[in-house]
C-alpha cells in the first residue's frame, strides 16, 4: 500500500503495511495532521488507552534531494535563515530549537538502520503551535514521511510513530508517549483511533458526529503548555510510584478506580484514580460509538463523558488552567454536549462536543467570557475527524 492511497474502512489496518518502498523519488510535499484526543489524557504514559482523531489542520514538508548529506530546514512559522546541518553530524544535543525537530527524525531514521538522503525541507502549518493540538508530532510526520519517500524506503507506519516519537524523546529530550505520533500517521477520516498503548493495538472506530447533528469545536485558549515543565515529570514520577504501591507494571493494568482507595497517601491517590477512570471513559466512550447507530442520545452521553473527564483532570488529576475552566463551565452553560481540557496541561486547548445549532451561541458565550477577563481572545477551530499523513505532491 502506498501512503497516498485510501484505506478500505472495513479492512482492520495494522499500520505494519509499508508506506513506500517504490523507487525513491527526486521532490514532493508531504502533509501530516495535528490531533484531539477524544478521551484518555495522561494514559498513554501509564499503558493504558487513547481515542484521538486526526484534526483537517496539519503541517506539510516541501522537501527536495541533495545530493551533499545536509539537511537545509525552512519553516514559515520559523522566520530567519534556513538551518544547514549535515546528517553525519546529527547527536543529541548538536541542533536546538525548532529544526531539532527534523533533524531529530532524520537522526531516528539512522538510528532504527534506514538510510537516508540529504534534503531541502521547506515546512509550512494552518496548525497552532504549542496549543496541545500536537504540531510537533504533525512535523515530525510530515518529515519522516517526506525522507522516507525520498529514500525510496518502505517503513511500516507504525515503525515511522515510534522512530519520531524516538526523536521527540532523546534528540528534543520531551517525554511523551506514542499517541501523537500514532494519530497523525494512522487516524483515518471519519474515525477515531484506539490506541493500546501496552500492547500497542490499534483499533479504527467509526466517528461521524455531524451524522447525529453535532460539531466538535477546539478552542485555543492561548495559554501555551510547556512540556518540558517541571509538572509534566511529576505527574509521571506519581502515577510510577502509585502502580509500584499497588503491586503493578503501571497504572493501566487497573480497571476498578475503586483500587485508587487503597493508596495511603492522598495525592497519589487522586492521581491514580484520574487514570484509572479516564481509561474507564475511553472504553466507555468506544462502546457508545459502537452502538448500532450513534444517534443524538449516544452523543449526549459522550457530552457528558467529556465533562467529568474534565472534573477528573482539574479536581483529581490538577492539570486544568483557569481559562480551561472558564472555557468548559461557559460552553455547558451555552448549550454544549460537554466539554473537557485536551493534553498535557497547564495551558492548550479544550475540545467541546456542541449540537450543530448551538454552536454560534457557544462560540459568542466564550468570546465574551474571555472579554470580561481581559483574557486574550480564544481561537476557535472546527475539529472534523481526518486521514493521516499523506503524499500530496
Ligand atoms: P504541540 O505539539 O502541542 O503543538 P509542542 O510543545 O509539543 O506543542 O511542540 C511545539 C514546538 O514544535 C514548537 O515550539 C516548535 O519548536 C515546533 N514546531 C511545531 N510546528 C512547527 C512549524 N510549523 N515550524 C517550526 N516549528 C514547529
Ligand atoms: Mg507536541
Amino acid at each position: 500500500m502506498s501512503g497516498d492511497e485510501p484505506v478500505s474502512k472495513d479492512e482492520p489496518v495494522s499500520g505494519d503495511e509499508p508506506v513506500s518502498g517504490d523507487e525513491p523519488v527526486s521532490a514532493g510535499a508531504w502533509r501530516a495532521p495535528g490531533r484531539a484526543n477524544l478521551m484518555g489524557e495522561h494514559t498513554d504514559y501509564n499503558e493504558g488507552l487513547v481515542l484521538p482523531f486526526a484534526l483537517q489542520y496539519g503541517t506539510t514538508a516541501i522537501a527536495a534531494r541533495r545530493d551533499d548529506g545536509k539537511l537545509v530546514l525552512r519553516s514559515g512559522q520559523a522566520p530567519g535563515e534556513p538551518v544547514t546541518v549535515a546528517l553525519d553530524s546529527l547527536a543529541p544535543g548538536s541542533v536546538t530549537g525548532w529544526a531539532a525537530y527534523p533533524a531529530g527524525v532524520a537522526w531516528a531514521l539512522g538510528e532504527a538502520g534506514h538510510e537516508v538522503p540529504g534534503a531541502a525541507i521547506d515546512i509550512d502549518s494552518d496548525l497552532p503551535e504549542g496549543a496541545g493540538l500536537s504540531s510537533s508530532a504533525a512535523l515530525e510526520s510530515s518529515v519522516a514521511l517526506a525522507l522516507t519517500e525520498l529514500a525510496g524506503l518502505a517503513v511500516a507506519r507504525r515503525e515511522l510513530a515510534t522512530i519520531a516519537r524516538r526523536a521527540e524523546n532523546e534528540f528534543i529530550g520531551v517525554p511523551t508517549g506514542i499517541m501523537d505520533q500514532s494519530a497523525s500517521l494512522l487516524c483515518e477520516a471519519g474515525h477515531a483511533l484506539l490506541l493500546d498503548c501496552r500492547t500497542l493495538e490499534i483499533t479504527q472506530v467509526p466517528f461521524d458526529p455531524a451524522a447525529a447533528g453535532a460539531a466538535l469545536l477546539v478552542v485555543n485558549t492561548r495559554a501555551k503548555h510547556a512540556l518540558t515543565g517541571g509538572e509534566y515529570g511529576r505527574r509521571r514520577a506519581e502515577c510510577e510510584e502509585a502502580a509500584r504501591q499497588l503491586g503493578v507494571p503501571s497504572l493501566g493494568y487497573l480497571t476498578n478506580a475503586g483500587d485508587a482507595d487503597r493508596l495511603a497517601d492522598p495525592v497519589l491517590r487522586r492521581r491514580a484514580r484520574h487514570v484509572i477512570s479516564d481509561d474507564a471513559r475511553v472504553r466507555a466512550v468506544v462502546n457508545l460509538l459502537r452502538s448500532a447507530s450513534p444517534g443524538p442520545a449516544v452523543y449526549r452521553e459522550i457530552g457528558a463523558l467529556l465533562s467529568r473527564a474534565h472534573l477528573s483532570l482539574r479536581d483529581d488529576f490538577e492539570i486544568s488552567w483557569p481559562e480551561a475552566d472558564v472555557t468548559v463551565e461557559t460552553a455547558e452553560s451555552a448549550g454544549a454536549l460537554g466539554a473537557r481540557m485536551i493534553g498535557g496541561g497547564f495551558g492548550g486547548s479544550v475540545l467541546a462536543l456542541v449540537p450543530a445549532e448551538a454552536l454560534p451561541a457557544v462560540r459568542a458565550a466564550i468570546t465574551e467570557a474571555f472579554r470580561l477577563r481581559s483574557w486574550t481572545a480564544p481561537g476557535f477551530l472546527d475539529a472534523i475527524p481526518s486521514a493521516s499523513a499523506a503524499r500530496v505532491a
